[in-house]
């Protein structure tokens, strides 16, 4: 009988590959599973030892899953993919192998040029991506697609929380609800009422690879302290603690930043939807029973399910539209390299110190923290969009190139010109002393401008404003600051300037 070969990446770890497989008329009498760690590709950068712990060990998790179900699976660990497949070629002599198509760009390059040109006699059938539901064209034609249109027909396609063709509870958008600043009970240090997230003790797999981790002289980030899920059942669990016990107030303290509570009521759920151990449809569909069955507000679930159906889509769609060329985008010229302690945490400036520790430690911050502390301070700095985005895609458990580079090179740091969004997320120390308790247990003053106590993020901010005045004057969302740069006396912008210089200076 003849046989195919379904090679599975490590992002491709869905359950429904059964299902999928026997679409096609395949199923374990006529086709095997091939698993490859690349040794190469585990040392192409200073990777989270936390990611490298939790995609190896599901993978591993998810091979011996189907092991489970009667699937003949060959797993191999290799100099390099390609020698991990000539490899299985040679002992398996398979008559096709078929892939689904890879989420990243590099990934679709590898398999759609590089393995045709490696083994061109190769019987090679790529299927389509599963994995999402976007597709460029769902941008419509402008250059600057709006998050909110994109959004409304993604409701109106999937019926999520839709009553008879309308939004349900009457709006499509209930963020004007969800920006509250912390408790003031938590700026006073009480943190009883967040709920932990659950963790996940390391089995004997896991405590393996935890090993071989260790030995891994690139890798960046704790090693120990690691407790995701990696399977598909510890998985579910984990968002079912979520919808429980958290997403009643993820809504209204989605922007909010606790000192020591990195995932505040924060799902938590990227690395585990990034690799397909979650679906997004079966998570939107819990957060939205919970809402219909009364056990969390529609502001939080609307909220929910906008981050998934509208921002992840969006963001995915946005990628294979502008890719390549997105990754090399510097729209703003920046040229600085990016500062040490963004390695190191060794700075005096707290947000960014605490952000990166709890980097260090878990491969998380939420969202906040990526885009208005640690993006917002690479961008008023101008540090090289491009190694911003080296840092995100190798310091994170969730990174993946498909999701970082667009949030990053276009949220984050504006080096689209805006395409992702249509102005710079830029702010001053008052946005993050609102939002933060960070400013509490800094050296520096978030209400000064200059001076030794001045908090840096204030003279950057004005540099910024004042190096691009005239592409932020330009733009009616952005003008209000430059009038306001103006009106200032020259002394004082200048004065600005020499602080936000020598700031930058002392780096
Ligand atoms: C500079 C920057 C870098 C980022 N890097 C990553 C990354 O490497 N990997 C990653 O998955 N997300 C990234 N994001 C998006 C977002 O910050 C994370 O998805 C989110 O913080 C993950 O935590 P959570 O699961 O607790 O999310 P929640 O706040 O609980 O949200 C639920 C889910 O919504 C999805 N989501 C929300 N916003 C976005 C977005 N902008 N893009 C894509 N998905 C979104 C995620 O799947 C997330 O798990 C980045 C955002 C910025 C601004
Ligand atoms: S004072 Fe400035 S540097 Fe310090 S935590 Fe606040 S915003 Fe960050």
């Amino acid at each position: 009988m003849s046989q195919t070969t379904v090679w599975i990446f490590a992002d491709q770890l869905s359950h429904r590959w059964a299902e999928w497989l026997r679409e096609r008329g395949l199923g374990q009498a006529n086709a095997q599973v091939l698993f490859v760690e690349s040794a190469r590709q585990l040392r192409a950068r200073p990777w989270h030892r936390h990611k490298l712990i939790f995609v190896l060990s599901a993978m591993r998790h998810f091979a011996e899953a189907m092991r489970a179900q009667g699937w003949r699976v060959d797993y191999r660990r290799a100099p390099t993919f390609l020698e991990g497949l000539k490899a299985h070629l040679a002992e398996h002599r398979p008559h096709r192998v078929l892939v689904m198509r890879p989420s990243t760009w590099q990934g679709a390059q590898f398999v759609e040029s590089r393995l045709k040109q490696a083994l061109p006699d190769l019987a090679l059938e790529v299927m389509p991506n599963r994995m999402f539901l976007a597709k460029p064209q769902d941008l419509g034609t402008a250059r600057s697609p709006l998050l909110e249109t994109f959004y409304r027909n993604m409701r109106r396609r999937t019926g999520y929380l839709m009553d008879g063709g309308q939004p349900a509870g009457g709006k499509w958008n209930y963020d004007d609800q969800n920006r509250l600043p912390p408790r003031k009970e938590w700026r006073r240090g009480a943190t009883l009422d967040i709920p932990p997230i659950p963790a996940f003790p390391p089995n004997a797999i896991t405590r393996q690879v935890i090993a071989e981790v260790a030995q891994i002289e690139t890798a960046w980030g704790a090693l120990e302290g690691f407790a995701l899920p990696v399977t598909r059942e510890d998985a579910l669990r984990f968002f079912e603690d979520f919808v429980a016990n958290r997403l009643p107030n993820f809504g209204p303290y989605e922007d909010a930043m606790v000192s020591g509570q990195p995932t505040l009521f924060h799902a938590v759920v990227s690395p585990l939807i990034n690799v397909g151990l979650l679906e997004r449809d079966e998570m939107c569909q819990a957060a939205e029973r919970a809402w219909r069955e009364g056990h969390a507000p529609l502001n939080s679930v609307e909220g929910f399910i906008r981050q998934l159906i509208g921002w992840r889509e969006f963001i995915y769609a946005i990628y294979w539209r502008e890719m390549p060329r997105l990754r090399e985008m510097n729209t703003l010229n920046a040229q600085r390299p990016l500062p040490a302690f963004y390695w190191n945490a060794q700075t005096d400036m707290a947000c960014l110190r605490e952000s990166v520790r709890s980097v260090w430690e878990r491969g998380y911050t939420h969202h906040i923290q990526r885009l208005m502390v640690l993006s917002n301070f690479a961008m008023l700095a101008g540090v090289l969009p491009q190694a911003i985005n080296e840092w995100f895609l190798s310091a994170y458990v969730d990174a993946y190139d498909w999701v970082v580079t667009p949030n990053v090179i276009g949220m984050g740091v504006f080096a689209d010109g805006g395409i992702v969004g249509t102005k710079p997320y830029a702010a001053s120390a008052n946005y993050i002393n609102k939002m933060s308790t960070y400013c509490q247990h800094c050296r520096y003053r978030p209400d000064q401008r200059l001076g030794e106590d001045a908090c840096p993020f204030n003279a950057l901010y004005w540099d910024f404003i004042d190096r691009h005045a005239e592409r932020l004057g330009a733009n009616p969302r952005t003008s209000m600051p430059v009038k306001a740069l103006r009106q200032m006396p020259a002394a004082e912008v200048a004065a600005l300037r020499a602080q936000a210089q020598r700031f930058l200076d002392s780096l």
